[in-house]
């Protein structure tokens, strides 16, 4: 079970638009229990189209277009597929009837750009679109099927929901593919990928493994394909638990993305709430903690403690602590967490300050140091990390250690 993805369109060649269809229609199919084979990107030009309609055929089982179906002359999906079908236009009334709707509601008069919407290459079935005035076609040819949907994400999303991924989920029943993903922090790629020497060698041929890195954290995905004899669900399964037994220590939740969500969660759970005070990460933890949807049951707010003045004045870090130990040190960021936690009157909190580049660095405190403290009632703890040199990198590598300092506190490990 393979597909191909087609994205047609100069702007995303040019850089103007970001691919974000192929993105979104790839996890889909995965999820489907399809392989991806392929991803490409091509101009509005009939010969290109051509050629790569030419190329997928009867090489994949199904092939997923986008774009190029707009009612203007630079869009020529449409009539290109109707080329390549060996087939004719016709009016599809019911697609007709829909745009003239859509235009009436919208207060504009309809006219033959609009019509021209509405034709279709006789050979395709019509896939209905209530988002917009083109509709998908679905094709079948060589054993491969072919589906061109619109360029504009939010319809494609509709077309591929409400017609193609139930009528694929039918047709293409038998095999599945599940994915589980391992949330890991401590560890960079390459010492991971060391301790998961023997658990790669030892994993089934149907399972596949991954290391997806971002920011600090490494996500482990496990991909099993399989089908109702040999029970993907429960391979994976057997090798999730082997993963706890390799690496404990490393593993921080299954299924989530970020700290932010583990620690939302937790948070909730035990019903108790945390507060931030941030000098180096200017606001970006905060920013984290609230992107979590229902965050205000557990964040209380922040301190931006910038300028060394508002460390003193809101937070309480006496000036001669700053003086002796330094604003990046553990002695100043403790205070820090303790003055807010004090203000905001929460059960955690978690400060920073460090040097996130590019000036600032010491010979003792180079570019790239942090100094991060939780705040509880058990007590303060601190921690220092060095990073690199690049600043939005550092910052939001600073921000995550901070947060993971922070989730230990809250889990008690
Ligand atoms: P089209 O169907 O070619 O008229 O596309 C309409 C609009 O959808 C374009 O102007 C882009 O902004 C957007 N679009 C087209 N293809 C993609 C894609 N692969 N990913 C994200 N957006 C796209
Ligand atoms: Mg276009």
């Amino acid at each position: 079970m393979t597909a191909q993805i087609i994205t047609i369109g100069d702007e995303l060649l040019i850089g103007q638009t970001i691919d974000t269809n192929s993105a979104w229609i790839g996890a889909e199919l995965t999820k489907t229990g399809f392989d991806v084979t392929r991803r490409i990107s091509i101009h509005d030009l009939r010969d290109d189209i051509i050629d790569t309609l030419n190329e997928v055929s009867g090489r994949s089982d199904v092939i997923l277009i986008t774009g190029g179906l707009g009612p203007t002359s630079d869009d020529i999906t449409k009539q290109t597929l109707c080329e390549f079908f060996e087939t004719r236009f016709v009016t599809d009334y019911d697609v007709l009837e829909m745009i003239e709707g859509m235009m009436k509601r919208r207060g504009f008069p309809m006219n033959d750009n609009n019509r021209r919407q509405a034709e279709v290459p006789e050979s395709c079935r019509v896939l209905k679109n209530a988002t917009g005035t083109a509709p998908g076609m679905w094709f079948e040819k060589q054993g491969s099927i072919f589906i061109s949907m619109p360029g504009v994400p939010y319809e494609m999303k509709y077309i591929m929901q409400e017609h193609v991924l139930p009528e694929l989920n039918k047709r293409f029943s038998s095999r599945s593919i599940k994915l589980k993903n391992i949330m890991t922090y401590g560890a960079p790629e390459a010492l991971l990928a060391e301790l998961l020497t023997g658990f790669e060698a030892s994993l089934p041929g149907e399972i596949k493994l991954a290391y997806l890195p971002s920011s600090g954290i490494i996500k482990l995905r496990l991909t099993a394909k399989g089908d109702k004899t040999n029970l993907p669900d429960e391979m994976l399964q057997q090798q999730v638990e082997k993963l706890y037994r390799t690496i404990p220590e490393l593993i921080i939740a299954e299924d989530e993305e970020n700290f932010e969500t583990v620690i939302g969660k937790l948070l909730r759970e035990k019903g108790l709430s945390v507060c931030t005070s941030e000098s180096c990460t200017g606001g970006r933890i905060a920013h984290m903690l609230t992107s979590v949807p229902g965050s205000s049951a557990y964040y209380h707010g922040s301190v931006i403690a910038y300028d060394n003045k508002v460390k003193t004045s809101l937070l309480g870090v006496p000036q001669n602590v700053i003086d002796r130990y330094g604003a990046v040190s553990s002695e100043t960021v403790a205070l820090m967490a303790e003055g807010a936690r004090k203000i905001l009157q929460t059960d955690f909190s978690v400060a920073t300050s460090g040097i996130a580049g590019p000036d600032g660095g010491t010979e003792t405190k180079p570019v790239g140091t942090l100094w991060t403290a939780v705040s509880s009632a058990s007590g303060t703890i601190t921690q220092t990390y060095r990073f690199g040199t690049e600043r939005s990198v550092n910052i939001l590598r600073f921000s995550t250690a901070s947060l993971h300092l922070l989730w230990k506190q809250i889990s008690g490990l």
